[in-house]
C-alpha cells in the first residue's frame, strides 16, 4: 500500500532528517512545502511576502504574477531540486514534479478575492491562487510502478493552463484521496494538533474521523488548513491521518506507530 507524506516548509523544520528515514521506504509520494524559504528569499529579492486574510477568515499569500514566479523558483527550483538530489544520495531514485508537468494537480483559478484590510473589503483581480479538484493518478502510477519515487510540489495549474499557488496540506490530501493511500502523514515543526498552540506538552493524541469538524476551531491560523486537508481525506475514504513531527527521530516510522495526532 501507497502512503503519502508532506513535508511543511516551516521554520526550523529538519527535512533532512525526514529524508534519511524515508529512504528505507519504497511505496510513498512525497510532498513539500516552502513558505518559510519563500518569505526570505521574497525578502533578498525586494518584494516582501504580503498575506491577505478572505473575508471567510482564511489567510493565504498574496500571489501576483511576480510572487507566483519567485513561489515557482523557490518551491520547484530550489526546495524541490535539493529534496529529490538528497534521496538520490541515499538510494531512493526520485523525481521531482510540480503540479504543472503532466497537469498532475489541476484546479480552478480563484478569478477573484474578497479580502479585508483593516475595516475595509477589497477585491483583488490579480491574484494567481486556486483550489485543485482533480489529480493525475496516471503519472503517479506510471512512475510508481517503475520504481521511482514522485516528490511533488506547488504550483497545481488551472484549467486554463496557468500555474496557480495552491495549498500544500490540501494538495497532499487531494493526492492521499485520489491514490487511496493507506495514511496521509504531515510533518510540520509542531509535534500534531495542540490544545494551545503555545503549549507543546498538549497534544491531541487521537480524534475520531466523524469529530474532526469539532476540532477546526482549535487549530488557528495555517493549522487550519491542516485540518481542513485531513478532513477531505477523510471524507474521500484515506483511513488514517497523522499531524506528526519533523524534527524527531526518525519521524516517518513514529508516526506510523502512534507518534502525534492520529486521525481515524
Ligand atoms: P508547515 O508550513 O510546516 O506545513 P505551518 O507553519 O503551515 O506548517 O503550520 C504549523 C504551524 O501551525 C505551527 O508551527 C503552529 O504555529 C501553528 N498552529 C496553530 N494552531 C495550532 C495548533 N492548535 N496545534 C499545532 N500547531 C498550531
Amino acid at each position: 500500500m501507497v502512503f503519502v507524506v508532506k513535508i511543511g516548509g516551516g521554520k526550523g523544520i529538519n527535512v533532512n532528517n525526514v529524508l534519511e528515514d524515508l529512504a528505507s521506504y519504497k511505496d510513498f509520494v512525497l510532498v513539500h512545502g516552502g513558505s518559510d524559504e519563500t518569505n526570505q528569499i521574497s525578502e533578498k529579492l525586494g518584494k516582501p511576502p504580503k498575506f491577505v486574510t478572505s473575508i471567510s477568515g482564511h489567510t493565504s499569500r498574496y500571489t501576483d504574477r511576480e510572487t507566483l514566479d519567485i513561489f515557482s523558483m523557490v518551491y520547484a527550483g530550489k526546495i524541490n531540486v535539493n529534496i529529490v538530489a538528497k534521496l538520490q544520495s541515499l538510494g531512493v531514485d526520485a523525481v521531482g514534479l510540480t503540479g504543472v508537468d503532466g497537469r498532475l494537480l489541476e484546479g480552478f483559478r480563484k478569478d477573484t478575492i474578497k479580502i479585508i484590510e483593516g475595516s475595509k473589503r477589497k477585491v483583488l483581480r490579480d491574484d494567481f491562487t486556486g483550489k485543485i479538484e482533480k489529480v493525475n493518478i496516471g503519472l503517479l502510477n506510471l512512475l510508481m510502478s517503475n520504481g521511482y519515487v514522485p516528490v511533488v510540489t506547488v504550483p497545481a495549474i488551472s484549467y486554463e493552463g496557468e500555474p496557480i499557488n495552491a495549498d500544500g496540506d490540501r494538495a497532499a490530501a487531494a493526492i492521499a484521496a485520489a491514490l487511496k493511500a493507506e495514511d496521509l502523514i504531515i510533518l510540520s515543526n509542531v509535534p500534531g494538533l495542540l490544545k494551545d498552540v503555545n503549549d507543546p506538552n498538549s497534544l491531541i493524541t487521537e480524534i475520531p474521523k466523524a469529530r474532526i469538524g469539532e476540532f477546526m476551531d482549535v487549530a488557528q491560523d495555517r493549522m487550519k488548513k491542516k485540518v481542513m486537508g485531513a478532513q477531505e481525506a477523510l471524507e474521500q475514504g484515506i483511513k488514517r491521518v497523522i499531524f506528526s513531527s519533523a524534527n524527531i527521530d526518525k519521524p516517518v516510522t513514529s508516526a506510523r506507530s502512534g507518534y502525534g495526532t492520529h486521525i481515524q
